[in-house]
């Protein structure tokens, strides 16, 4: 059983105490066992705890700021949203494949951006541009948005604004069952409630730090019952011993779990395990003992944007994951959507 997560430091940016909910959050730390640091700007963030570089990104993940989001152009997300709507960054979860490793670099500290009305101005401008069609935006590109949403809210906050909004949809995705307090939130069915969900030796072996696949879906479970569309990531999907067994148990648990109703609009998004070359030197880094495989000379080679070409499974693999897979969910969920495999 996992607890929600708590950071044992946390450092607030001076104008975080400008806005509500850096005031909310200094309260909140202030009663607790966390000790509270000032930093001018998040780039100051040194003096980690920790004697080597091991320790050191292992307090950062523990470790979070408080702080303004400046940038309030948002990035595209595609394929599965218009923007990435950016209230927070990093990750508490240890995921040995995660590709924040690679993206967040020498910072792997969690933010997390107190000015949401400020992201919500913003988001409404990108509404506008595009009414009447609907601007999709994905909450969970930068962060498992979740996991650190029980202690600010801003989650909570922007399933409500876009419940309320005419043109806008919202979606992310988590690893995390500390679902309970969004349990209640206005989403008005306008927010895709995602679990990324996985064969119990992947979520065993890589995913540290994260919530067990039971505790998934008992939490995909109580999202449905409060009415929202559900979806489901099943990544990475890793080739393991009894694969095919892993993956269909993880299907026929799901079925159990998900009332009748909510099978009836559901998504799916299949993405095979893949990595490149600089991912695995962090990965490498930063869980030296890890079993996951990493030979280039087992995989295939597929060329990428800006020259990063990443391995992923051999033909016949691809083609016999996706067959199983497709198998299985169209067993437990006819109606669901595939939305695609990669
Ligand atoms: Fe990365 Fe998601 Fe795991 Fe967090 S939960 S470490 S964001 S893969």
């Amino acid at each position: 059983m996992i607890k929600p997560f708590m950071p044992k430091l946390v450092y607030f940016e001076p104008k975080a105490l400008d806005y509500p909910l850096g005031e909310r959050l200094m309260e909140k730390f202030k009663d607790m066992d966390v000790e509270i640091r000032y930093t001018t700007s998040h780039n100051q963030v040194r003096n980690l705890p920790g004697d080597n570089d091991f320790q050191k990104y292992r307090n950062a993940k523990s470790t979070l700021v408080v702080g303004i989001r400046k940038t309030l152009k948002f990035d595209t997300s595609k394929p599965s949203a218009e923007y990435a709507i950016p209230f927070a960054t990093g990750c508490m979860g240890h995921c040995h494949y995660c590709y924040l490793q690679t993206t967040m670099g020498s910072k792997p500290y969690i933010r997390t951006y107190v000015n949401v009305e400020e992201i919500f101005e913003s988001a409404e401008k990108y509404m506008e541009e595009r009414a009447p069609e609907f601007t999709r935006f994905e909450a969970s590109c930068t962060s498992d948005i979740v996991g650190i949403d029980h202690l600010t809210h801003s989650l909570k906050e922007a399933i409500e604004f876009f419940g309320k909004s005419e043109y806008g949809k919202l979606r992310f995705v988590t690893k995390f069952h500390h679902v309970d307090h969004l349990l209640d939130a206005k989403h008005n069915g306008k927010t895709r409630f995602r679990f990324s969900i996985n064969a119990d030796y992947v979520i065993k072996y890589f995913e540290p730090g994260t919530s067990p696949l039971a505790k998934r879906i008992e939490a995909a479970g109580k999202v449905a019952r409060a009415g929202y569309p559900l979806g489901f990531i099943v990544a990475p999907i890793y080739l393991h011993e009894d694969w095919q067994e892993g993956y269909y148990h993880m299907f026929e648990r799901l079925h159990e779990e998900l009332p009748e109703d909510a099978k009836k609009d559901i998504t799916f998004e299949f993405i095979q395990h893949r990595f490149t070359k600089p991912a695995k030197r962090v990965i490498e880094k930063n869980y030296p003992m890890t079993k996951l495989e990493l030979d280039e000379s087992k995989r295939r080679y597929k060329w990428g944007k800006y020259g990063i070409g990443k391995y992923i499974y051999q033909k016949e693999e691809e083609e016999e994951i996706k067959t199983e897979l497709f198998k299985y969910m169209k067993k437990f969920f006819p109606n669901a959507n595939l939305e695609y495999f990669t």
